[in-house]
């Protein structure tokens, strides 16, 4: 009994913790943390994933940049997400275009 009620409250704790990063990431501009993100690799090229704080099976994490296969350039790299305001209304669109697939 008293294992379980722990492990709920660990459970809790996580949950908890994910969605204050999700808010406080979406305060610092990041109008895409937690869903859909503009992010940019190391060649520079930009394009959309999907971004979820501390939830990822098809990338390595190292804290906030990752390493992902980048569908613009076709290349792994190492990704970190863009500021909406760190862009061009006409790089947004071109960025929208490649979008990987849907696992977080
Ligand atoms: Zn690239």
């Amino acid at each position: 009994m008293r294992t379980k009620s722990k492990r709920r409250a660990a459970i809790l704790g996580a949950v908890v913790f994910y969605a204050i990063a999700t808010v406080v990431a979406r305060r610092r501009g990041y109008a895409g943390m937690g869903g859909r993100t503009l992010v940019r690799c190391r060649a520079g090229h930009l394009f959309m994933t999907l971004w979820v704080p501390g939830v990822s099976i098809k990338s390595l994490r190292l804290g906030w940049r990752r390493a992902q296969y980048c569908p613009v350039g076709l290349h792994w790299t190492l990704v970190v997400p863009v500021r909406d305001s760190d862009v061009s209304d006409e790089e947004r669109e071109r960025a929208r275009e490649y979008r990987d697939i849907a696992l977080p």
